[in-house]
């Protein structure tokens, strides 16, 4: 007798889920299960959520945070310091440094670190628009808030070695953020002591 299995469409969905981060097997069982037997709108209501959210927002084009126009909130705030800019591995990295409020500058994520093992190098990064920047804006200071692993130590130091014969003040973020977990598995308070207690590179 042939094993008995949910619909292809069932199962096309439980695949498809799993795709998703943090979604294992069983939970995307539950969750197709979920939207086969919703009797209201929900599941249409996220299909639709992720639709729009996928059309609408988009990368900052100066600092490369999520935005919905070509500039972020951040950026496109005028009451923050011009002056001062914090160089981050990836978007994601911002919102965590925001959280502790002891940064009024702007951002700077350069989409990933030098990691020759996957391939990454300088011009996968956004390194290039950093120096654009550089160019166009007042930047006095450039904090550098990069994973303290050896791939984000030689990737402060790529840019730091291009940056070092301009008219600014390169710094880094005190050490205590955790390698490997970047920015947002540390807690406000660490990160707000790491900002306060840079140092000169
Ligand atoms: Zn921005």
């Amino acid at each position: 007798m042939k094993r008995t299995e949910y619909p292809v469409a069932i199962r096309n969905l439980i695949a498809q889920l799993r795709q998703m981060p943090g979604v294992g097997p069983r939970s995307a069982e539950r969750i197709a299960l979920w939207i086969v037997r919703a009797g209201d709108d929900r599941p249409e209501l996220i299909s639709r959520a992720i639709a729009d959210t996928r059309q609408a927002i988009r990368s900052c084009r100066l600092c490369g945070f999520f935005s919905a126009n070509e500039l972020c909130e951040i950026c496109a705030d005028s009451s923050r310091a011009t002056d001062l800019l914090c160089v981050v591995e990836q978007a994601t990295d911002i919102l965590p440094l925001e959280k502790t409020n002891a940064f009024r500058g702007r951002y700077h994520s350069l989409g990933g670190k030098i990691s020759p093992l996957d391939h990454v190098g300088p011009d996968d990064l956004r390194i290039k628009e950093l120096l654009q920047r550089i160019e166009q804006e007042k930047i006095t200071e450039i904090i550098f808030a990069l994973p303290a692993d050896v791939e984000g130590e030689s990737t402060t130091n790529y840019v730091v070695d291009l940056l070092k014969d301009k008219p600014i003040n390169l710094t880094r973020i005190a050490r205590g953020i955790p390698a490997g977990g970047g920015l947002e598995s540390a807690d406000e308070l660490t990160l707000s002591a790491a900002l306060s207690g840079r140092t000169k590179l």
